[in-house]
């Protein structure tokens, strides 16, 4: 048992966003002690094999690694650039927009020269279009400045662009239904919503993969193996298998977190990496007002997803370094979220595993589609995990089996033959992320970004109680960029940032 106050930093949560606080707090000197309630650290990093062959759990691309670029610099500064194996994706398509009724694939290639030089091919008359339209992600990128590795106003400089809405804004630009549709069409990577999305949450996922797209080369855990290593080499500890029931204040600060075997870890300070409304859940204290509780409490989550990561017969079906984002009817590309049971799915991502074996055949394909909790909610008391294995039933094997079949009869459509290449699949719902990653109701995203209300969906790393902090996809953006520099928001809490990012800037 960790004796009191022998910790400065106690770290809820191993997702990519704890472990890069602990990294970075390790290595200015803090004793950071982060306590994850799995066996396997790193939340959406996870992978899992299945006969052999390895499935990512959320992270199947990663923008902006190329020399120079702002991941590139951040993840060398932790020491993960020359450990990790990345395969570009393919620099003509990282993305290939599909759509029923059209044999046309429509490319997103990286590099904006050339970004607009595919998609002027597909759309002639379109030009003026394409070059508004990333002339904008570009300016609206610029007022972030994190997302630039400099030290900025804060929120004076971006407040002009924090209210575009993501729809609106591409169907200013041009009358072109298809454009507009191909423009918006990879929107599961932010779970994009009419009405809601922020065009800056737009331009800030879109621009990274623009400037340049990645694959993990046997599964993206490696970055979580990767930070585990360096926080142990700055003297951190990590203790798996233990989740954390209780965040106790005594005198308005928090002292200690009890876990679910009774354990109570001490310590200075304490930063939650799980959803700000569930931290808050487990938090007592009369520094945290109802109506703080009740603004968290009160927004919505994006959309939970359902997968099916099926494994690909020995040297069937053709690996190629881009995915698919399929859109099965007009409306889909914004509303694919609403859906009833006849007319669920109604698009998919379509990724394929880059593995060290093979770069002619894969060997592992995700297919990825919407699908509201609520779908599972009746099995919502059964809970399942690598080291808790309960039985959800019989009917919920059926409805996984029902939901994956029509999934394929759609992918199969658009891709013939892709069945028979199929060895045997997985399939992943709602509660799979709920219990392997921990949000409430296995939202893909966390908090969704408004852009009618802006400040109310940004989250600060402060809470009412002064040394309990807040850092993960909730804050500034979701995803592997958007976690890594939310964590270097809560780092300014206890290190300088100017230094820190002069640090990060020179690695
Ligand atoms: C299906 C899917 C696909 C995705 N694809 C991509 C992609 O291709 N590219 C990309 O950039 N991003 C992608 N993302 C998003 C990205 O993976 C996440 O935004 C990011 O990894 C979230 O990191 P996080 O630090 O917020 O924490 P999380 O990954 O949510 O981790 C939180 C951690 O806290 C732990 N925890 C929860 N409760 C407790 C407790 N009580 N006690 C102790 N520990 C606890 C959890 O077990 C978990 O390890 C995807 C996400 C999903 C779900």
């Amino acid at each position: 048992m960790k004796e009191k106050e022998q910790t400065d930093i106690l770290i809820i949560g191993s997702g990519l966003g704890g472990l890069v606080c602990a990294a970075i707090l390790g290595s200015e000197g803090y004793k950071v002690l982060l306590v994850e309630k799995n066996k396997q650290v790193g939340g959406c990093l996870q992978t899992f094999s299945r006969d052999k062959v390895i499935f990512d759990s959320g992270v199947h691309y990663i923008g902006g690694l190329e020399k120079g670029q702002n991941l590139y610099q951040i993840f060398k500064y932790l020491g993960l650039m020359d450990k990790l194996k990345l395969q570009r994706m393919d620099e003509n398509a990282f993305d290939k927009i599909i759509f029923e009724g059209d044999e046309k694939e429509y490319p997103m290639a990286q590099g904006y020269d050339h970004f607009i030089s595919r998609l002027v091919e597909m759309f002639p008359e379109e030009e003026a279009a394409i070059r508004t339209y990333c002339d904008r992600i570009k300016e609206v990128c610029n007022k972030f400045p994190l997302y630039n590795l400099r030290i900025g106003e804060g929120m004076k400089e971006k407040a002009d662009v924090l209210e575009i809405d993501t729809k609106g804004f591409i169907e200013s630009i041009t009358k072109n239904k298809r454009l507009q549709e191909v423009l918006a069409g990879n929107n599961a990577l932010y779970a994009g919503v009419p009405d809601k999305t922020p065009f800056y949450v737009h331009a800030l996922v879109i621009n990274s993969y623009i400037e340049s797209s990645w694959k993990c080369v046997d599964g993206g855990s490696q970055i979580g193996k990767i930070l585990v290593q360096k926080i142990r080499e700055y003297g951190g500890d990590i203790i798996r298998n233990a989740e954390v029931k209780s965040i106790v204040a005594e005198n308005d600060l928090i002292t200690h977190v009890v876990l679910a075997d009774g354990q109570k870890l001490y310590a200075k300070h304490f930063i939650s990496n799980i959803h700000p409304a569930q931290t808050l859940a487990m938090t007592d204290s009369h520094l945290i007002r109802n109506v703080y509780r009740k603004r968290l409490n009160s927004l919505e989550n994006t959309i939970s997803s359902f997968t099916i990561n099926a494994v690909l017969k020995k040297d069937c079906f053709p690996y190629f370094k881009h995915n698919y984002y399929y859109h099965g009817d007009d409306d889909a590309v914004w509303n694919g979220w609403k859906y009833d049971e006849d007319s669920w799915p109604r698009n998919y991502a379509f990724f394929l595993s880059a593995n060290s074996k093979s770069t002619e055949y894969a060997e592992a394909l995700s297919l990825l589609t919407y699908m509201d909790y609520n779908d599972v909610a009746k099995w919502k008391d059964s809970f399942n995990t690598t080291s808790n294995i309960e039985d959800r039933g019989e009917d919920y094997e059926a409805f996984k089996i029902r939901k994956a079949e029509k999934l394929l009869d759609m992918a199969e459509k658009r891709f013939p033959g892709l069945r028979n290449c199929i060895e045997k699949y997985y399939v992943a719902t709602p509660l799979s992320y709920r219990d392997y990653i921990g949000n409430a109701d296995g939202s893909l995203y966390g908090i969704m970004k408004d852009y009618r209300d802006p400040l109310k969906t940004f989250i600060s790393p402060r809470t009412k109680i002064p040394n309990l902090y807040l850092t993960g996809q909730n804050l500034v953006l979701h995803g592997i960029l958007g976690v890594t520099i939310s964590a270097l928001v809560t780092c300014s809490s206890f290190t300088d940032l100017e230094v820190l990012v002069e640090k990060i800037r020179n690695a």
